[in-house]
């Protein structure tokens, strides 16, 4: 058994999905011998109502010199980041002097808009390529783990800050109660804390188990942040749906008392009453969804080999490793991945093998089918790639279902 992340009591998984590579170790063919793997378990506790992992990966193999993250490579994600930033400073920045500190910051997609309109901020980011990304765009960022103990320090270097930001990075964070500490140490009496991750909600009602993978500790829902908040003195007041990351969730905290709650809260805490967010029985039906979606994939995939049909995968994706892994997808049936960005490149998919290819291949020889790993992109890419669909490619797409469009 293990015990829950949140309130230490012990905790079942609802699924396996087997043995598991790092879900960004994209790697060269002389490391394939020494590929690290997990296993991916994804489990839900009933106290808390905090869906999570079982079993996690050490923090350094995920997030280092060579992660293969950028934030900033995405049209649709650089808008999605500048109406995020407008919202901060139009709603909860003081007008004296305001501090934002962002964790994760990544290459700065965010943190651009406030160092242009001369907001004081900070980004605190531990992979040190992106770091170096955002440092060499004239982004200040600092290069290390957000937690307890740097929190102080940095409390003490620039003050305390008005505003905590966060996208797609707390529930990446296993060891969330001492980043709570830290906010608590690092945050002005009436700050706040915004952030947003992939919804709990989306994931079941979308069956997009590809979500779940070793950088997500945790997938989150109003339930279960109310209740970890909670415990550190903060308030939910606010829940904004995003329609990012195949649908996500941005949560506004504030220390108890000092932010009037909006509307919105209660309203979707009752929505996720109804959808059975707190009921154990609903992650054994998510788990029958996610069966009957590999056993279709895995179906469609080899008609298409029989017919001799050529497969190529769109965009190499973390979430892409669950899918192919899970599902065990390798280069029999996608020849190989179509990805844009360089340090991906020339490197195959971690645990099936497949090779990464640079965007040009697909371009120069379309495939008769592309597997769209960035589901979550879809309008942009489909937008983008036209003359595919015109050459008589089509898309195969698993979430919400599979599907050939
Ligand atoms: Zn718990």
């Amino acid at each position: 058994m293990s015990k829950c992340l949140i309130c230490k009591t012990e905790i079942a998984p609802f699924m396996s999905f087997g043995k598991m590579p790092i879900a960004n170790g994209f790697l060269p063919p002389e490391q394939f011998k020494d590929e690290p793997f997990f296993k991916l378990d994804a489990a839900f506790c009933d106290n808390c109502k905090m869906a999570q992992l079982t079993e996690l990966v050490d923090r350094d193999k995920m997030f280092h010199e060579n992660y293969a993250f950028y934030s900033s490579t995405s049209a649709g994600m650089a808008e999605h980041f500048k109406e995020f930033a407008k919202l901060v400073k139009s709603s909860y920045l003081p007008k004296k002097k305001p501090f934002v500190v962002e964790i994760g910051s990544n290459d700065g997609i965010l943190l651009r808009h406030f160092a242009s309109a001369a907001i004081n901020y900070l980004g605190i980011e531990p992979s040190a390529n992106v770091a170096k990304a955002a440092g060499d765009n004239g982004i200040n960022t600092v290069c290390e783990f957000f937690e307890e103990k740097s929190a102080a320090r940095i409390a003490a270097e620039h003050g305390k800050a008005d505003a905590f930001l966060g996208a797609n990075v707390m529930c990446h964070i296993p060891y969330i109660h001492s980043v709570l500490n830290g906010i608590d140490a690092l945050l002005k009496p009436e700050g706040v804390v915004i952030f947003e991750d992939p919804y709990l909600g989306d994931i079941l009602e979308k069956t997009s188990y590809d979500q779940i993978y070793d950088e997500h500790a945790f997938y989150f829902a109003a339930r279960s942040v109310s209740y970890l908040f909670e415990r550190h003195g903060f308030e939910l007041a606010d829940v904004m749906p995003q329609d990012v990351h195949g649908g996500s969730m941005r949560y506004v905290l504030a220390r108890k008392g000092t932010r009037k709650v909006s509307d919105a809260v209660p309203a979707l805490l009752k929505k996720e009453e109804a959808l059975g967010i707190g009921r154990p029985d609903t992650y054994e039906r998510f788990r029958t969804n996610v069966e009957a979606s590999r056993t279709e994939l895995v179906k469609l995939l080899k008609e298409m080999q029989q017919a001799k049909k050529s497969v190529a995968g769109y965009a190499a994706t973390s979430k892409s490793t669950t899918v192919l892994n899970y599902c065990g997808i390798g280069p029999d049936l996608v020849e190989y991945i179509s990805d844009t960005t360089p340090i991906k490149q020339g490197k195959y998919s971690p645990g099936m093998h497949i090779p990464i290819r640079p965007y040009d291949d697909f371009k120069e020889k379309y495939p008769d089918y592309a597997l769209l790993f960035g589901w979550n992109h879809a309008r942009e890419i489909m937008e983008k790639e036209r003359d595919f669909r015109r050459a008589g490619g089509k898309w195969i797409v698993y979430v919400p279902r599979v599907q050939v469009l």
